[in-house]
Parts: C-alpha cells; structure tokens; sequence
C-alpha cells in the first residue's frame, strides 16, 4: 500500500489527511504546532463548502456558527455600501473548527504528529524523504499544506520567496455589537480590517497593512490611533469593542504571488499552492475544495490506477482551471483597496450599480461543490 505523508495540518492538510484516511491509505500528518491554536484569519467561510462539508460529517454545527449574508464595506474616510451576498457565509474561528477537524483525523485513523516540525523533504528514486526535528520518514506521496509561508519553501528554493511581499495581518478576537448577520471591510490607508461574528457571540477583527505603516509609527496599537482611526467605523470598533486577549495575533510578509502547484513531486495544498486576496474571504473554501480535488487524485494513484506523471499532471491542471482565474481577480480588487479615492469608487460602485458590485464578489467566489 502506498504512504502518504501531509506536511501542515491547516484546513488544507486536515481535510486532504482525512479524506485519504477513509479511503484507507495510510496517511502521516505532520504539524508543527498543537491543536487548538489561533490563526491569522478573518474567520468567515463561503456557503460554498458547505454540501462538501455536510457529506463528510465535517460541518461544525455543534458550535452553532452564524449565518452572513450581508457585507458592509467603508471606504477610507467612512462612506458606507451595503450589499446582499446571494451565496453568503457562515463565521468560526480557526482555533475551535481545526481542532475540531484534527480530532476527526484521529478518528478515521491519520496518524497525527503534532508539535513537529518538517525541516526538509527530498525525492529520489521514486521515493520521498521527510526529515523532521523528532524522526525521518519515508513515503510515495507528499502533501505540501504548510501554508502561506514556511522554512520549507526556503529549504525548496521556491521562486515567490525572491521578491519581499509589504503585508502584514493582525487578528484580535473581541465583544462588541456587530450584527450576526453581517461581514464588515473597513478600508484604512494601504490596508483593509475585516470583522464578522464567530460561536459563543464573538467577533473576529482581522487586518491587513503595509509594513511602512508599522515603521512609521513603531507598534500597532499607536499605527491602529493614527491610521486605523480615520475611518470612523473602525475608530468606534476599536474604543468601544472589548478586547479578549492582551496581544493579537501578528504575521508578516504575506505574499499573493503566483506559486506552482506541483513542485519537486510535492503536490501543494491550499496557501502553499497560492493565496487568493483576504478580503475575497474566500482562502479557506479554496484549501478545501483543493483538499477535495487532491485527495481524489492521490487515492487514484495510491490505488495504482494512474501513474505519477498523470496525478502530477491531473492535479496541476485541476489546480489552475477552478482556482488561477479567482486568485488573479483577487489581486485586482485589492487594488481598489487601501486609498482614499480608490475605495471611495468602490463603495460608490457597490451602492450604486448593484451589478458591479455583484459581479466583483461573484468573480472570487466559487460555485457550491
Ligand atoms: C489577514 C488574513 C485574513 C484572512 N481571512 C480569511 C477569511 O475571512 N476567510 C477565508 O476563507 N480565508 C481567509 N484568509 C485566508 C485563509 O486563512 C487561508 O487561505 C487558509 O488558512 C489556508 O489554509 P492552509 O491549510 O493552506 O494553511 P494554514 O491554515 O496556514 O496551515 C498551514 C499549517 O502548516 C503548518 N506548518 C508550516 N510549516 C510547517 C513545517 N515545516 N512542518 C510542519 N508544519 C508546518 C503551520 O503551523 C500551519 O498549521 C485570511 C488570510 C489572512 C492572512
């Protein structure tokens, strides 16, 4: 029987580890952390995961996540839009639905090593060598899920890596009145902070901005004063919102660059393969329908029904034709993100020709799957 081996237990590597598990082949999936434990996200899923989701037991709804199906969008200096999303979304934070899903992994039989980190992964002849801090493994497949950013994709030489990427994401969890039904994007200059509902009433406050930002005012909660507050939607979220943890959570260097899908025989999933824009609040539905796709795939190959070159070629092709086009139409909305003029267009667009506005959202977001 042919191993599998995930590297990265996000959505992505979860999802991937326990649709191959149920197909009995024997997966190992490696996380570098311990489950539960925050992420960087806005927390808010497309609808279009959920039949995905229902028909392999994986819906969260013990936790009773809200349903979104409205988004408020504010420009830079506060002019206001608000739109219907036809397909909508539902809100939980990453720290309950991972761990919830890693526990599902368990029980079908992945065998979990958390709290290792993968240091390299090496292909020859027709085998994989994955060299962790705790032991050295061997198998036939490799999974690539180690998200955005990685010590892997250095130790891979892979080409994102060469240009520097400016963004920075922040997350804070909090209590304040948002209405349940609602997803807000506050524009603030050369940045965007998103906040919708998550279980138990509370809200995720999630934001991305430019390194400069940072520099030029030294922390965050000085730079969140001077830049953040301008918008007056944000200045009321942030002095009248309590804030459950003493610090949030911070990534840098968040890259929306072109990535492969296949690279060195490692089939890449989720952020490691591209991430699409986060105001698209659409990168966790693509990890999973990834997920989906590649796990079809792999148990092709697993099952000696196809030969490497045709799962390599197979998944590549399946990668680009559902997912390039949404990434690249994310990277052009985002540029309408950030000033003041530009986001003041949008929000005019989205108030005004409600088509537009339609079409924008429409272009990120896939068909239920
Ligand atoms: C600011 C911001 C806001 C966002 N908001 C939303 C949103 O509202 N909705 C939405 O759908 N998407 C959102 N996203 C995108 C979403 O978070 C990602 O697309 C999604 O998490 C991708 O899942 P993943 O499994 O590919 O990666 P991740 O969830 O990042 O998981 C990768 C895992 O790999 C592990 N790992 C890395 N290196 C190693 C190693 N060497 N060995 C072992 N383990 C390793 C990490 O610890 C991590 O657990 C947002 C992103 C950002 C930055």
């Amino acid at each position: 029987m042919k191993k599998v081996v995930v590297v990265g237990g996000g959505l992505a590597g979860l999802i991937t580890a326990y649709i191959l598990a149920r197909k009995k082949v024997p997966v190992v999936l490696i996380e570098k952390k311990q489950y539960p434990f925050h992420r960087v996200c806005g927390e808010y899923i497309s609808n279009e995961t959920v039949p995905f989701l229902k028909s392999l037991n994986l819906f969260p709804s013990d936790f009773q996540p809200p349903h979104i199906d409205q988004l408020q969008l504010t420009s830079v200096s506060g002019r206001e839009a608000i739109i219907p999303l036809d397909l909508g979304g539902f809100g939980i934070s990453r720290y309950v639905f991972d761990h919830f899903i890693y526990q599902k992994c368990v029980e079908a039989g992945v065998q979990c090593q958390i709290n290792t980190e993968a240091e390299s992964i090496l292909f020859q002849n027709d085998q994989f060598e994955i060299k962790t801090n705790r032991q050295t493994h061997t198998a036939d497949v490799v999974i690539g899920s180690f998200g955005k950013r990685s010590k892997l994709d250095a130790n891979l030489q892979r080409g994102f890596l060469k240009k520097r990427s400016p963004y920075v994401g922040v997350k804070y969890h909090i209590r304040t009145q948002h209405p349940a039904n609602r997803i807000a994007l506050h524009n603030f200059k050369d940045g965007y902070c998103g906040i919708s509902n998550v279980e138990e009433g509370k809200s995720t406050l999630c934001y991305l901005t430019h390194r400069d930002n940072v520099k030029r005012f030294g922390n965050l909660p000085e730079m969140e004063k001077q830049i953040l507050y301008r918008n007056p939607y944000l200045k009321k979220l942030f002095t009248e919102s309590e804030f459950l943890w003493e610090r949030p959570e911070v990534i840098n260097e968040i890259s929306f660059a072109t990535k492969a899908p296949v690279e060195n025989h490692i089939l890449m999933c989720g952020d490691a393969a591209g991430m699409i824009t986060p105001l698209c609040g659409n990168g966790m539905a693509i990890a999973m329908h990834a997920a989906k796709i590649l796990s079809e795939v792999v148990s092709g190959y697993c099952e000696e029904k196809i030969s490497r070159e045709k799962m390599e070629a197979t998944y590549q092709q399946q990668w680009n034709d559902h997912f390039a086009r949404r990434l690249w139409a994310g990277r052009q909305i985002q540029q309408l993100f950030g000033s003041e003029w530009t986001s003041n267009l949008a929000v005019d667009l989205a108030r005004y020709v409600k088509p537009a506005a339609n079409y924008l959202v429409k272009s990120t977001h896939g068909q239920p799957f």
